[in-house]
Formats: C-alpha cells, structure tokens, sequence
C-alpha cells in the first residue's frame, strides 16, 4: 500500500483474540515501512514470529541487515523482543516507556525483563519524547494506559496519513467501546483511545494499523477492515505428522464488520 513517498507493508497480520487455556496468545501487527532511504519496523513481535518476519522480508528482497529502524510502540514482549533480530537498526522506544519498563520488578507482568535492560544499555537505542519526529513525516505521540509510556506513531504525507496504534488500541472492539481489555488504568486508556480517534477523524482516508487486528479506515465514521483477516491453527490429532486438523480462527461469512477491498 503506497502512502506518499512510503511504501506499507502488514508483514505480520494482528489478531484480536486470547487463549483460553494458555495465557496470552500475542499475535500482534508487524508492520514494514519504506521510503525516504528507510526500511523501518513498526513493532516486531515475539519469538514465533521471527521466521515469518524473515521469509516476508526475503519475499520483498530484504534481509534483517537492510532494515535501519525498528519502531516500538511499547515494551511488551509480543511486540518488542526481536530488536535483538536487526543488528544495523536504530530501536526507538519511548524515553518513558523504557525507564518504565527497566524498574519493574521481574517477573511479574508482561514486560520482557532481560531484554529490555539490554535496549536499555545498547549504543543503537534511541528513547523518544512525545511529539518528537523520528523520520519525515513520522512522529510520536503518548498514549498512555496499556503500559504508562505508551506511543502511537503518526505517519503525515501529503497524500494520506497512517496512525499506528499499537495496543493503545489493540482492536475495533476497543475502538468503539473505548475501554481496554488490558490496562493500567481504564481512564487513561479512554483519553488514549480519544486522542486516536480525534487524530483518526482530522483527515478523511487516514489508514489505522492496530496493535492486534486488520488495518481499518473510517467510512461514514464507522471502522471498516482493509484487508482479509488470516488465521488458522493446524494440529496433529492423528497418528502421524503428515495429517493435520487445521482450524480456522476467522469467522468470514459472520463477521459482523463490513470488510473492504485493499
Ligand atoms: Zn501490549
């Protein structure tokens, strides 16, 4: 999807659900932005992800060495742990977001202990202020709740504009809800979600990447899907590796959310 001079690619599609029996599922957005002589990642996921981001970037002709810039929203673990997977990118995180996330006690949220106090001491880190530019036309915004130093991420090109939620809006359930599954503090997480929706609303045809669902735009100020929403599990119920039960997580005739064509 081209937006000015940036080229967006969803590399690794968010999903907005939980496990039932297993704790988090973590299937958060991976996002590729190009252009301006940047290969940037806007939040790169969790360990199970590190063979898909590989095969999509060699797909585009990419390796993990070409991205220059890894973009986190926050420190949670199913959104930040490769930056260890990009040796020549710059990580930016919010100033307050990693002071936050080094000085939790360990083990006892979501936050990735150990490798936080690496992006902490490593020379590659760059910590983000609110309203800081981090490449032309992209800037940081706070959006505190999910965690206390949250960002969201604002690309403006003179074409259209793309926000980047993160899980400052993990889904269109807590778009239009506007309360939060996992959260902090539910008031801040409103305020947060309010802010999106103004900037969301500022310009017809801006594109909204959440942090664990499809891309959305607003059409008649209702949510609408861009994109097919893709997920599946496949499992060996049977006697051997070669059959597999594959079950379907999407729920494609029912969606009760209209869905556009990209
Ligand atoms: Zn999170």
């Amino acid at each position: 999807m081209r937006t000015g001079s940036y080229e967006l690619d969803i590399i690794v599609q968010g999903y907005p659900g939980k496990s039932v029996c297993h704790g988090g599922l973590g299937w958060s957005t991976i996002a590729l932005l190009r252009g301006e002589g940047r290969v940037a990642l806007i939040d790169v996921g969790s360990f199970s992800q590190r063979g898909p981001i590989r095969e999509r970037l060699k797909a585009r002709g990419l390796s993990p060495d070409d991205v220059t810039d890894v973009i986190l929203t926050h420190s949670h673990w199913d959104h930040s742990v490769n930056w260890v997977m990009f040796p020549n990118a710059t990580t930016w995180i919010g100033a307050g977001e990693l002071a936050w996330s080094v000085a939790q006690p360990w083990g006892h949220n979501t936050v990735p202990e150990l490798y936080v106090r690496e992006l902490d001491r490593n020379p590659r880190t760059r910590r983000i202020e609110p309203g800081e530019a981090i490449f032309p036309g992209m800037t940081a915004e706070l959006a505190p709740g999910h965690t206390p130093g949250h960002l969201f991420f604002v690309l403006a090109t003179p074409e259209s504009d793309i926000l980047f939620t993160g899980d400052a809006a993990k889904n269109r359930a807590e778009l239009l809800s506007l309360t939060a599954d996992m959260t902090y503090d539910q008031a801040e997480s409103r305020r947060s979600m309010e802010t999106i929706w103004k900037r969301w609303r500022q310009r017809p045809g801006t594109l909204l990447v959440p942090g664990h669902d499809v891309p959305m735009r607003l059409e008649n100020d209702a949510p609408v899907y861009i994109g097919t929403r893709e997920a599946a599990i496949s499992a060996w119920f049977e006697n051997d590796l070669e059959r597999t039960t594959l079950f379907s997580l999407t729920l494609r005739e029912a969606s009760p959310a209209r869905v556009a064509a990209e």
